[in-house]
């Protein structure tokens, strides 16, 4: 089959331009581009034989096509050689069924999608593996670019540079100084980026990386480039075939600068035209309160929309005052009939302890979108019997601090709801014996 795909600009212009071009604004009108697929060819495979085909490849070992990514290479990126996929197995993450967690809410059909168990421990690995991917294959047509480069809140960065340092490609990273992890921080350096802490926020980070790209050398990794998009959209149709082809009820997605929630829905958008699924999931994008552009402007019905200057919050990977894929993200939100809802400070860390309490281990993130997910629950948005999906988009270990903060009680100051502070005391039978039984018997 001669499957193909090309960046086309989404502002109803209908310029056109190869995937391998260094390009990301339309050349005629600045619209933001966007993969598009030969869905007639598509087509001419029936629904049964593309879900045999992705269940024949998932999880097995022929590379690439046991990752969760490239086993749907068809409908991600057709037009790469293998020779130059760069792939560390991505995808295939587990779905945890949240059993107790879902039974304090009366819920009994809820699952979290462990992203984060993935090599760089966040989402963003399933759609660099497609860039760096992109990246080599331009690479080996023509000798101009130079470099891989992005601005960062911390989860893009250690991405890029692992897939950069497996492709030999030099890694270019611009982070805010001090607004990521220690544990976000190590990773681009460790494999080997140029790492560069700017006096800013990730806005400030973009700003400057956005010039860097009038550059034809370096090649922009941040998610204005849908090619990642393109990889990401395999958690919609990975989601759907863990549950067996089925569409849940509703999907919760943390989102900062909005390039997840679009591509969640273009996963689904493109398994109804090709009739893997007959309907479409319900989507609620989970915003931290103090950086929440998203969701003031689903408040004016999406009539109007502000970039805010982005206030410090623990959610530092969704941090953003003026998201890329704003326009993508309401698109995608009015078809899927979707809402927006944001979480406080207090709100988000203790709906991660909370869960944490039943067996996960959140990273801030997930608690914006379990946080979103109970307030949900209590206006009876989403009902006991729904089947409910919540996208976990990284690792709770690449955010310890979060967690330590948590539960190190201060004296003096109200304890958290879900505090379990350690407990220190002398080497010693009797004493040791006591506090276990007065543990218990609490
Ligand atoms: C990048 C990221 C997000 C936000 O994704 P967007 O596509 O920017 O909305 C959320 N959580 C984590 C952990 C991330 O790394
Ligand atoms: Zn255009």
């Amino acid at each position: 089959m001669n499957y193909k795909a090309w960046f086309q600009c989404s502002d109803g212009c209908d310029e056109t331009y190869p995937l391998t071009e260094v390009i990301y604004r339309c050349k005629k009108c600045g619209g933001l581009l966007e993969v598009q697929h030969d869905i007639d060819v598509l087509k001419q495979r029936s629904a049964a034989d593309w879900k045999s085909l992705f269940e024949h490849r998932y999880m097995r070992t022929q590379y690439p096509y046991g990752s969760g990514v490239w086993g749907k290479k068809e409908l991600v990126c057709p037009n790469i050689n293998d020779d130059n996929i760069i792939s560390m197995y991505e995808g295939g993450t587990n779905l945890f069924w949240a059993e107790r967690f879902g039974a304090q809410l009366g819920l009994s059909d809820l699952w979290i999608k462990q992203c984060g168990n993935s090599h760089t421990g966040s989402f963003k690995d399933l759609g660099m593996t497609v860039l760096v991917s992109m990246v080599k294959q331009i690479m080996a047509e023509s000798g101009d670019l130079r470099a891989v480069m992005c601005a960062s809140t911390g989860d893009t960065s250690a991405s890029l540079a692992a897939y950069a340092s497996a492709a030999g490609i030099p890694a270019i990273i611009l982070l805010p100084k001090e607004k990521v992890t220690r544990e976000q921080l190590i990773q681009p350096i460790a494999n080997g980026a140029l790492t560069l802490s700017l006096e800013t926020d990730f806005d400030g980070c973009m700003e400057i990386v956005q010039k860097l790209s009038a550059r034809k050398d370096f090649y922009l990794a941040n998610s204005i480039n849908s090619i990642r998009i393109e990889g990401q959209k395999t958690i919609s149709i990975e989601i759907v075939q863990q549950f067996n082809w089925e569409v849940p009820d509703w999907i919760i997605i943390p989102g900062g600068n909005l390039g997840n929630v679009s591509a969640l829905g273009l996963g689904f958008l493109m398994m109804l035209e090709l009739g893997i699924i007959d309907k479409l999931p319900r989507i609620a994008c989970a915003q931290a309160e103090r950086a929440n552009p998203l969701y003031r402007s689903y408040q004016t019905g999406f009539t109007e929309f502000h970039a805010i200057t982005a206030q410090s919050t623990q959610a530092t990977a969704i941090q953003i005052g003026n998201p890329v894929s704003i326009h993508r993200a309401i698109r995608t939100l009015r078809r899927f009939d979707g809402i927006v809802d944001q979480a406080t400070e207090v709100e988000l860390a203790n709906a991660a302890a909370r869960a944490d309490r039943t067996g996960l281990f959140n990273c801030p993130h997930t608690g914006v979108a379990l946080a979103v997910l109970i307030k949900m629950v209590e206006r009876k948005q989403i009902l006991p019997d729904d089947r409910v999906i919540v996208i976990s988009t990284a690792n709770g270990l690449k955010f310890p601090d979060f967690k330590v903060a948590y539960h190190n009680f201060t004296p003096g100051e109200p304890p958290p709801r879900y505090l379990n502070a350690p407990i220190e005391l002398e080497a010693d039978y009797e004493g040791v014996l006591k506090q276990i039984s007065a543990h218990l018997d609490a």
